[in-house]
């Protein structure tokens, strides 16, 4: 095959060879059950509490035992929603989420709905923003937990999370993000910011797939989600999968340390393609918060064009880009995030999401515009949609 760019790090990044070398000897040489009591098992305690302890440095969390592994992200923001309502559900059976969240977390609210809860979904403006002020306005004595993602995975917006959080405590609610975008993009301090409870997980940040952690304050009350021995405290049951938690401590610990340099290299690559896209291909909308957003995500629709068809044509390129999650598992429904942005039905169909990861260069962007104004030329010639000439160059 030709050139090949992969633009769709907010879905997964490879693993860094740093990374890599920190796993290997994990698969064999120290292959013990972190639970034996053994000197097998000893040794392979010790890379886990070598891990959790990265983590813990990386977000700034007051004790490395108030982070708890877990199998995936998805699983930390089911347990943190499920296990946090059911253990304080004494106090009141209402929580607030925004409607951007992902979707482990607005499943898992669904599921608690028809355990008795009542859940309100935040509307974010067309930004993608959550306001503090509606926030406020559904607060009742019955809230007991809010959970607002720190950076949304589809548009790339930061929402304010320590004016958030401060709210839930002076109203005594515990407060969860899923900061799974945020790691290595923005810094996350947990005290700094009165975090209670936030979802991370490896492979977003050139970490190994299949491992998340749930950071929990110490002295907040939480349900199990996996009943099993008493692996993780006997909060999380489950044989701990040694290489991939050894993997992420030290890619968490990458991701802390190369911020600004990645955090400003990403700024050049995106503000380069934003300009040159701009400049040769007319009637695209950009999707998000023009300032309050991470760099690495560029969300851009496409007007008179579907998302998916992009997609494919740049794939026959070599180029990987992603369209709104829904549509990617087969539904016609566009992405639950840009309906919350009141975009348009038509628009969120033409969008198309493009990551960039740290690796990225100037070259595959000139490649990837290149590839990107002809087939957008191509299927715009053939748009039934296409009327009065609209979206056609130089008219
Ligand atoms: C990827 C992602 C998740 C899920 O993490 P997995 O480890 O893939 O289950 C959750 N939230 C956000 C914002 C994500 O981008």
């Amino acid at each position: 095959m030709e050139r090949r760019v992969y633009l769709d790090n907010a879905a997964t990044t490879y693993v860094s060879g740093e990374v890599l070398n920190e796993m290997l000897p994990c698969f064999n040489a120290v292959f013990g059950n972190s639970s034996s009591l053994h000197s097998f098992g000893r040794e392979a305690q010790s890379i886990v509490d070598r891990a959790r302890d990265r983590i813990a440095k990386a977000i700034n969390a007051e004790k490395s035992n108030e982070i708890y592994f877990t199998g995936s992200g998805s699983e930390a923001n089911n347990w943190a929603i499920k296990g946090l309502a059911r253990a304080n559900k004494s106090k009141g059976n209402h929580i607030i989420v925004s409607a951007i969240e992902h979707d482990s977390i607005i499943e898992s609210c669904k599921e608690l709905e028809q355990e008795g809860f009542e859940i309100t979904y935040l509307s974010v403006d067309q930004t993608g923003i959550v306001s503090l002020a509606e926030l406020l306005h559904y607060i009742k004595p019955e809230t007991i937990l809010i959970s607002v993602m720190s950076v949304n995975n589809e548009v790339g917006t930061i929402q304010n999370i320590k004016a958030f959080a401060k709210t839930a405590h002076e109203n005594g609610i515990i407060f969860h993000t899923d900061a799974v975008q945020a790691i290595g993009a923005l810094k996350m301090d947990v005290q700094d910011m009165e975090i209670d409870a936030m979802t991370m997980s490896a492979h977003k940040i050139y970490g190994p797939k299949g491992v998340g952690a749930l950071y929990l304050k110490n002295g907040i009350r939480i349900e199990n989600l996996i009943s099993g021995g008493n692996q993780e405290r006997g909060k999380r049951g489950g044989t701990v999968n040694v290489p991939a938690v050894a993997g992420f401590g030290k890619a968490i610990e990458i991701a802390v340390r190369d911020l600004t340099v990645n955090q400003q290299k990403l700024k050049a690559i995106r503000t380069y393609f934003l300009e040159k896209v701009q400049e040769k291909i007319p009637y695209i909308y950009l999707n998000g918060h023009p300032q309050q957003k991470i760099q690495s995500i560029v969300n851009l629709s496409f007007e008179l064009i579907e998302g998916e068809s992009i997609l494919m044509l740049l794939d026959l390129e070599g180029i990987a880009v992603s369209t709104g999650s829904a549509c990617t598992s087969g539904s016609l429904e566009p992405s639950h995030v840009l309906k919350a942005m009141g975009i348009s039905n038509e628009l969120a169909q033409g969008s198309i999401r493009f990551s960039f990861g740290k690796s990225i260069t100037k070259s595959d962007i000139d490649y990837v515009v290149e590839k990107l104004v002809s087939v957008v030329e191509k299927l715009r010639s053939i748009s039934p949609l296409t009327k009065a000439g609209r979206g056609k160059k130089g008219e």
